[in-house]
């Protein structure tokens, strides 16, 4: 059946025909304004999974009946869809308010928002909850059926973690090779880069890399080892350099790969204070990537959207398929997480100006 591995396959509105403030909110002003309760949430989710109307999800039948609690009812197969059914936003008890001022936070700053920072922002009950959200939307940060790098492609592999034990809240990530494919451009720019954990260095591991990540056809551009011709194969043009004896830094001669890499690292050590562990690890570094690759786009408001966008289409995730031991490292030491709270929503209405009103003065 060819046809299942096409399913997943979908392509979002170019960003040249999204507006800011029509398509996506502009500013936290708007965002704020455009969202004041979960019904507005859940329309504007409802709105960028089904642009053109109600599709069943699972008859892919488009007739249906909206209920009078906000749902459809399939006209075919007689079932009952929400906005958010089967996506990771599935039986949240998370107020939508708090979903989405989350998704504003990890795309609005240049470096996203650790777990930490977000419990405190938001007000978060536990510290789990606001690990939990941020993790579900990195599952959404891999769009499925996206296009591969093209053109000339650098790729390199580099060792992530590795921080001495010793240090609380250090060192849990201990070694892990991480693959690293860059698009360099002619302008002597980089394009999109893809990032992913591999068992070793050997050739078919890095074939498969390659077959996963770069179009057949494009250039590969590699140091001088060995598994490489192997891996490029005849799939691949290849320009090897051999950095031993040439008297170039490795930096030099591979500069997209050790660029990205240099910033992975700084990354998961600064936002995440190296507190990342391994069975994590692919999920921030898809989170990297989706944020590097969207770097030049104008407005911060566009990425808050194209999470979104992927969130509706990705399959939901629980708290237990997601952790292996179920207890998160806080990335800082702190006071032991208040559980069982959900955060409150964050729904407001115009306010009366409480600063004038208090101890009755005016
Ligand atoms: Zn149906």
């Amino acid at each position: 059946m060819r046809l299942v591995q096409d399913e997943g396959v979908w392509s979002p509105t170019p960003a040249s025909e999204l507006h800011a403030g029509r398509d996506y909110p502009g500013d936290y002003a708007q965002l704020l304004a455009w969202f004041p309760d979960d019904a507005a949430c859940a329309d504007y989710l409802e709105w960028l999974r089904w642009p053109q109307g109600f599709v069943c999800p699972r008859c892919e039948t488009g007739s249906g009946w909206r209920m009078a609690d906000g749902r459809f009812w399939c006209e075919r197969c007689r079932r009952r869809v929400s906005a958010t059914a089967g996506t990771i936003f599935h039986r949240t008890r998370t107020p939508l308010t708090v979903w989405l001022a989350a998704a504003w936070f990890m795309t609005s700053s240049k470096s996203g928002v650790s777990a930490t920072t977000l419990h405190r922002l938001l007000g978060f009950g536990s510290y789990q909850t606001a690990w939990t959200m941020l993790h579900r939307f990195r599952t959404a940060m891999v769009r499925p059926g996206r296009d591969r790098l093209a053109g000339r492609v650098e790729v390199d592999e580099t060792y992530v973690g590795g921080v001495k034990a010793g240090k609380r809240g250090r060192g849990a990530l201990g070694k892990v090779l991480v693959a690293v494919a860059v698009e360099l451009l002619d302008s002597k720019g980089f394009g999109r880069c893809r990032l992913r954990i591999i068992p070793s260095a050997h050739a078919t591991v890095l074939r498969h890399f390659l077959l996963d990540c770069v179009k057949p056809g494009s250039t590969v551009v590699t140091d001088g080892l060995v598994p490489y011709p192997s891996a490029v194969g005849n799939v691949y043009g290849h320009e090897p350099f051999a950095v031993a004896g040439s008297g170039v830094q490795a930096h030099v001669a591979l500069p997209g790969t050790h660029r990205v890499a240099s910033l992975v690292k700084r990354w998961l050590l600064g936002t995440h204070h190296g507190a990342v562990e391994r069975d994590h690890l692919q999920a921030y570094l898809d989170e990297f990537a989706f944020r590097f690759n969207r770097r030049r786009s104008e407005f911060r408001g566009l990425l808050f959207r194209r999470l979104l966008e992927q969130a509706v289409r990705a399959e939901p995730v629980t708290y237990r398929s997601l952790v292996v031991d179920p207890s998160p490292k806080p990335e800082t030491p702190q006071a032991p997480a208040r559980r069982h709270l959900r955060p409150a929503s964050l729904a407001h209405e115009p306010t009366l100006r409480p600063w004038r009103h208090h101890n009755g003065l005016r």
